[in-house]
């Protein structure tokens, strides 16, 4: 492995963003771990360095926070604070998720808007980087105080958006319900049918055909491209899955349907072990219709073990996918994964792995998917329905899975080539970084000091 250098431009950048955003650890941890990969590039591109383009892209472009005052279902006052951080517009209007969980801050949003930007950049499709969202816990609300809480949301963030602005899609705790309630409101209050202002939209209302499919069956797609690069296999391999919402439970069902075994997942309240295989009828009905969580299911299917408050990396599997959310797999689960014979890890959710993780499986010479590569089949299929919406036109669910596995080719195709370039061949990581940077840096030059 050829060791990577820090360049002295690289360490003087990050002092400066460690500096700026001393009370975002999250954001930090992005940033490094992107830098971390680009000093290759500095000596072929001196204008990286003369035009401080990483300074620049370190910085996102606008920030917005803003309170939501809502009722609940007793009368009480609640309030919220909402973000939106539009990270880069070079490649597009700002396109990224709204994500509602009691720990979302601007930390968080910003190394999300941060990922974001190289992942719509790897897509090669006309999109720029944001994410957004709200300290707010759907967990144990009723729908009226979901619906609420989306108008009031979007009465504050509706003059931001517009579809070449900034079109949002959902994240952990906004599927298609909070899509509905918040598409509803900027409708209202712009008095416009702009389909093309949000992605995630409910089918019969300008969504698109395998959109809610599209990051796990991209996550697959990735993964078995990196395996069949490396002479592996997914038919009849022992898979485990973080998570069971929207990412996990559709990585659960393409493994399944290219012949794996997936024999755990789990969530909040703990892990499901199953030797014949996770039932994903069952698990998709307590998890998308219910709401419910994977104790639940458990209670329901025969011949489940439930492990309360236990993480699934304990279980032994040839191949790990972490799809619920991030840091969820650190040092002492990547060391466990490695003494049961892992051989491939593929981040389903954004930057679930810890750098000591990372550092666990380099080591060992596992096989890393990053999620800003792997997991950028959802917001691609959000770009076809951005395009769906603009022809006024409506493509079936083949049409757009071809597209999704091109795309991911496409992406995975520009990781081996950048790792091969200026890393190793199968140091993925490295190449995700520098072929999303890549794209963003050409167009800032274009463009100039702005
Ligand atoms: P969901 O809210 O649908 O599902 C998240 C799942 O992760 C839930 O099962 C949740 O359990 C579980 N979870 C959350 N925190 C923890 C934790 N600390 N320990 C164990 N389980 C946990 O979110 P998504 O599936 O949409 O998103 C998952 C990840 O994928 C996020 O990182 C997101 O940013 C990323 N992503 C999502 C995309 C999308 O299209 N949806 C696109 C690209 C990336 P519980 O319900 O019990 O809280």
């Amino acid at each position: 492995m050829k060791h990577r250098r820090a360049h002295p431009y690289i360490r003087q950048v990050l002092e400066i963003v460690k500096k700026r955003n001393h009370s975002e650890p999250i954001f930090i941890q992005a940033v490094q771990e992107v830098l971390g990969t680009l000093g290759p590039l500095l000596e072929e591109h001196p204008e990286i360095e003369s035009q401080n383009l990483l300074e620049r892209l370190c910085e996102p472009e606008r920030q917005l926070i803003f309170r939501v005052p809502w009722k609940d279902d007793v009368g009480n006052v609640r309030v919220n604070r909402g973000f939106r951080t539009e990270f880069s517009s070079v490649l597009g209007p700002y396109k990224g998720g709204l994500r509602f969980h009691p720990a979302v801050n601007m930390g968080v949003m910003k190394f999300l808007g941060f990922e974001q930007t190289f992942k719509n950049s790897l897509t090669g499709l006309s999109i720029g980087g944001g994410k957004g969202g709200a300290d707010f816990d759907p967990e144990g609300k009723s729908d009226d105080e979901v619906m609420r809480f989306c108008q009031s949301f979007m009465s504050e963030l509706f003059r931001h958006l517009g579809p070449r602005r900034d079109v949002p899609a959902g994240d952990m705790g906004v599927g298609a319900r909070e899509i509905g309630y918040l598409f509803g409101q900027y409708k209202r209050l712009t008095n416009q049918y702009e389909m093309g202002v949000m992605t995630g939209k409910g089918i019969g209302w300008g969504g698109s055909l395998a959109r809610k499919e599209a990051t796990g069956f991209g996550v697959v797609y990735f993964a078995n491209s990196m395996l069949e690069t490396n002479g592996l296999r997914l038919d009849g391999a022992r898979c485990i899955v973080s998570g069971a919402g929207n990412v996990a439970l559709y990585t659960i069902r393409k493994l399944q349907q290219l012949g794996a075994q997936v024999v755990a997942c789990s969530d909040i309240t703990g892990t499901v072990v199953q030797e014949s295989g996770i039932d994903f009828d069952r698990l998709r009905a307590v998890s998308e219709d219910e709401r419910k969580h994977v104790d639940t299911y458990a209670g329901l299917v025969h011949g489940v073990e439930f492990r309360e408050g236990r993480k699934v990396w304990e279980v032994p599997c040839d191949y790990a996918f972490p799809c619920a959310t991030q840091n969820e797999l650190d040092e002492d689960d990547a060391k466990k994964l490695v003494s049961n014979g892992v051989k491939l890890v593929c981040e389903g959710a954004n930057m679930p792995c810890t750098p000591e993780a990372l550092a666990v499986f380099r080591e060992a010479d596992i096989i890393v998917g990053p999620a800003k590569a792997a997991n950028a089949g959802g917001v691609a299929v959000s770009a076809l329905e951005m395009q769906q919406n603009a022809g006024l036109e409506r493509w079936t669910f083949q049409e757009v899975d071809e597209q999704l596995q091109t795309i991911m080719k496409s992406i995975f195709n520009t990781c081996v080539h950048c790792a091969d370039k200026y890393a190793t061949p199968t140091d993925y990581i490295a190449g995700a970084n520098i072929g999303g940077f890549l794209r963003v840096a050409q167009a800032m030059l274009s463009f100039g000091v702005v």
